[in-house]
């Protein structure tokens, strides 16, 4: 009796308090985003935590901060640049594929009525020709070889959005979407990565890594500097400069593979389950049917990107043909991987 008189109140209150919470704060009440909320604070109390630390306990380090400002003002610009990488990322959208159908279909119908105003008669030149999402998407699909059965947009309808998906999108279990140029859904940052904010992700993660060196450099001089003076902060340094290190590897490791694919214009979905994509099946394992050549590719990726929604067609049997020729000596020297 005891025991439940005091539960039910407590949890009364308890519910009280999260109805307050709902009301104040609307964005509480949906558990996914109530998780991605806690998962960008423990970010900032994080990184809070590993450089507060430098500046708690290490004298040498105030007292160069006040003989040269600049390095410490270069050092938490970085810090803040990073945290706000981290948001931009988090909050920008990975491209998705209703997004770019309401775009091809805005573009359409801009097209249409300007066409319809042209024609001095009237007569809807495109009328008789409508453009519609699923014959723009089915036609960057080569035809299927002689002798199998001919793809129809079926093969390529979600099954979970009802939407055609142009080649390299894949639905997102976590956010319920298809993705252009899915990347992968990543839990650190609460989206998916795909075509409209891989280069971001990309910068992210040299901005952590970045952080992470100089973070870490830092805590090794002030461990060299007074290793004999406090030993509970050294013990409290050396294993935050033992979790700092094991980050460190695996940013290092994610910034190289992501750098690789940026280079070979590639999905990590792409390189994982090569043998699970349909288009992909069929083409040798060494070579990336997206490809332009490294320069172009590295190009396209940081500059040419006009709009999010642009889609890339796969390359014709011919092109992959093309593609797939051995290397000689002489195309080593002509560089015709980067043209
Ligand atoms: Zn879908
Ligand atoms: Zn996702």
């Amino acid at each position: 009796m005891t025991m439940m008189g005091c539960c039910v109140p407590s949890r009364d209150t308890s519910d009280r308090f999260s109805d307050r919470c709902s009301t104040l704060f609307p964005c509480l009440s949906d558990p996914v985003r109530r998780s991605t909320l806690c998962l960008r604070l423990a970010l900032v109390m994080l990184h809070l935590i590993f450089v507060g630390f430098i500046f708690i306990f290490d004298q040498d380090f105030r007292q160069r901060s006040k003989d040269q400002p600049l390095y410490t003002s270069i050092y938490l610009l970085l810090v803040v640049v990073t945290l706000v990488q981290y948001f931009f990322t988090s909050g920008s959208s990975p491209g998705y594929v209703v997004d770019a159908m309401r775009e091809f279909a805005k573009t359409e119908a801009s097209l249409r009525a300007s066409e319809v105003s042209k024609n001095r008669l009237g007569e809807n030149l495109l009328g008789n020709n409508p453009m519609n999402w699923t014959k723009m998407v089915m036609d960057m699909y080569p035809p299927a070889p002689p002798g199998q059965p001919a793809t129809s947009a079926r093969t390529y309808t979600c099954t979970y959005c009802h939407v055609v998906q142009p080649p390299r999108a894949k639905h997102c279990h976590d956010c319920d979407r298809c993705v252009l140029q899915f990347d992968h859904h990543c839990v650190w940052l609460g989206t998916c990565i795909g075509q409209g904010n891989h280069c971001r992700f990309w910068w992210y993660i040299l901005e952590e890594t970045a952080l992470c060196i100089w973070t870490g450099i830092l805590y090794i001089e002030y461990l060299q500097a007074s290793f004999d003076k406090a030993w509970l902060v050294d013990v409290i340094m050396i294993i935050l400069l033992s979790i700092l290190s094991i980050a460190l590897i695996f940013l290092l490791l994610l910034l190289l593979f992501h750098s690789y694919l940026v280079v070979t214009n590639q999905t990590t979905y792409e390189l994982v389950r090569r043998r699970r994509i349909p288009y992909m099946r069929n083409i040798p394992e060494r070579v990336y049917p997206f490809s332009k050549g490294a320069c172009r590719n590295l190009y396209n990726f940081c500059f040419a990107r006009t709009s999010v929604h642009a889609l890339e067609p796969l390359p014709s049997a011919h092109e992959l043909e093309q593609m797939s020729v051995p290397y000689t000596c002489l195309d080593v020297i002509s560089c015709r991987c980067c043209c």
